[in-house]
């Protein structure tokens, strides 16, 4: 039974992708509409000359598809401008192989050309997100071009044929677009490669050089107390100044950095709850540390997190590793086995981004977890989607079923917050309480609610006393 699949939502690919790539995407997807638009309309025009209305219909339609993918793109909804603009294109680029640029012994065929070019464009569009799309659509521009450039395929009977001068025409002016078209992409590729190892290099450089520090989130008890923190790693760049990690942790886990900089992060965060554990207002927090696929992959990663706790000496129930839906789903013994291990040791569990991947109910109640974190994406709107208000619901109940905590991310409002109080979720962490903070500045706001509620205690004890 999936527990999450139909409430599965996929966090953001844009995440992943830096603001100069999206740019050049933005700009490609706009300068297709563009094209898609006057095509269709240049078609649609030579079609009505000649009162053959099927195509013209068919130009109608492609030129609604342009201004749809234009708005979409405009909107910032990339994805769905691509499916638009490619998904149509691939339909009326072999609509019209099949029915009027049927190759013959003294013109070719030349329309099928643009199925290349729009291949590695769907490539590079999808990039990052599911196999369906990433792979699906280049492979069936790619089959399309293959059959239509080896074959005569087509309806050689097909009342729309275009007449042979226009084929000639039109020959030359597909070969030069779809080559613009190629020439664009590869562009956009190649300026993705050079800043991607630009990227690389830095950061190598950075963890050579410790140019990371952590920041610490709040996370918040029912009674506004500091319950813990979330440890999250940002990147001092000499030049740069502070690089957020959704901008150098998708190069740092393809090119392995995350290796190194995750060792950092669990050291430093092990230190840091020993110095805690030496003052009453922070030695009861819990350190929420995220761990990456990658990392958690190694074989020796047990071996790798003890060697730290053991070294550092920390309480191994002071640490929490937070992992992602995404990462349990492949070699689950393997998973459950590590998992076993550590929690043996001490140290706990929390499944971050819950709700966004796909788990099964069964396998859930097979891992040793301590807490289920709802993620911010069904917090967001929480009040006003039914839908996120069953999500958040379900992810409670069943935390509340498999004798988990459950903890409530991105909270940013106290709308949200009494909300999930009034529907059994006592933990918070977000905006309404603080941002992620630099040390000193967590220490001082913990103190500060520390120092809050133990002025709260006497009164409430003296308030208590019966007069
Ligand atoms: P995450 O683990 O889901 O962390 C929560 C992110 O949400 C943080 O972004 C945090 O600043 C942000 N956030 C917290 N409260 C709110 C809120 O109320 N509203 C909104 N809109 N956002 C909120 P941040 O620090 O940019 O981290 C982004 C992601 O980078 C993290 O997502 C995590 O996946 C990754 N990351 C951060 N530190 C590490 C690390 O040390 N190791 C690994 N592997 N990944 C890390
Ligand atoms: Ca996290
Ligand atoms: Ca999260």
């Amino acid at each position: 039974m999936s527990s999450q699949g139909a409430a599965a939502r996929s966090k953001p690919h844009n995440a992943r992708v830096s603001d100069k790539h999206l740019r050049r995407v933005r700009m490609l997807l706009l300068l297709g509409s563009a094209l898609v638009i006057v095509i269709g309309l240049g078609w649609g025009v030579f079609f009505a000359m000649r009162a053959k209305w099927v195509p013209v219909g068919v130009d109608v339609l492609l030129v609604g598809t342009g201004i749809a993918a234009a708005c979409l793109t405009h909107r910032g909804r990339l994805k769905a401008a691509s499916v638009t603009a490619l998904g149509a294109l691939f339909f009326v680029i072999c609509g019209i192989c099949i029915t009027m640029d049927i190759p013959t012994y003294t013109t070719p065929r030349s329309t099928h050309h643009f199925l290349l070019a729009l291949g590695a464009c769907a490539y590079l569009l999808f990039r990052g997100e599911s196999a369906w799309l990433r792979l699906g659509f280049p492979i069936a521009f790619f089959i399309a071009f293959i059959i239509f450039g080896s074959s005569f395929a087509g309806w050689a009977e097909s009342p729309y044929l275009l007449p042979a001068d226009v084929r000639v025409t039109g020959t030359w002016s597909n070969n030069i677009l779809s080559i613009v078209t190629l020439c664009l992409v590869l562009h956009i590729m190649q300026a993705d490669i050079t800043a991607r190892n630009a990227m690389e290099s830095d950061l190598r450089a950075a963890v050579a050089q410790d140019q990371f520090i952590l920041h610490f989130q709040p996370q918040m008890g029912e009674a506004g107390e500091v319950i813990g923190a979330e440890a999250l790693v940002r990147w001092l760049h000499p030049e740069r100044g502070m690089i957020p990690p959704g901008k150098f942790i998708p190069v740092a886990e393809e090119s392995g950095l995350i290796l190194p900089i995750g060792d950092w992060v669990l050291k430093k965060a092990c230190t840091q709850l020993v110095a805690w554990a030496q003052d009453p207002a922070t030695a009861g927090l819990t350190l929420a540390v995220n761990v990456s696929a990658h990392q958690f992959r190694q074989p020796d990663f047990v071996a790798q997190v003890m060697a730290i706790v053991e070294r550092s000496g920390v309480q191994p129930a002071r640490l929490k590793l937070e992992l992602t839906e995404s990462m349990l789903v492949k070699d689950v013994e393997d998973v459950i086995g590590k998992m076993s291990q550590l929690q043996a040791r001490g140290v706990g569990f929390s499944l971050d981004d819950f709700g966004t991947g796909y788990s099964s109910l069964s396998y859930l109640k097979r891992l040793p977890l301590d807490q289920l974190k709802i993620d911010q994406s069904f917090v967001r709107d929480l009040l006003s989607d039914p839908n996120d208000m069953a999500i958040a619901r379900t992810v409670v109940s069943l935390g509340q079923s498999l004798g988990l905590s459950v903890i409530a991310e991105g909270v940013e409002t106290e709308g949200q917050r009494n909300w999930l109080s009034a529907n059994g979720c006592h933990a918070f962490q977000g905006y309404l309480f603080s941002k992620p903070l630099p040390i000193a500045e967590f220490e001082a706001f913990t103190r500060r609610r520390h120092g809050d509620a133990q002025a709260q205690q006497p009164a409430a004890a003296v308030s208590a006393q019966p007069a």
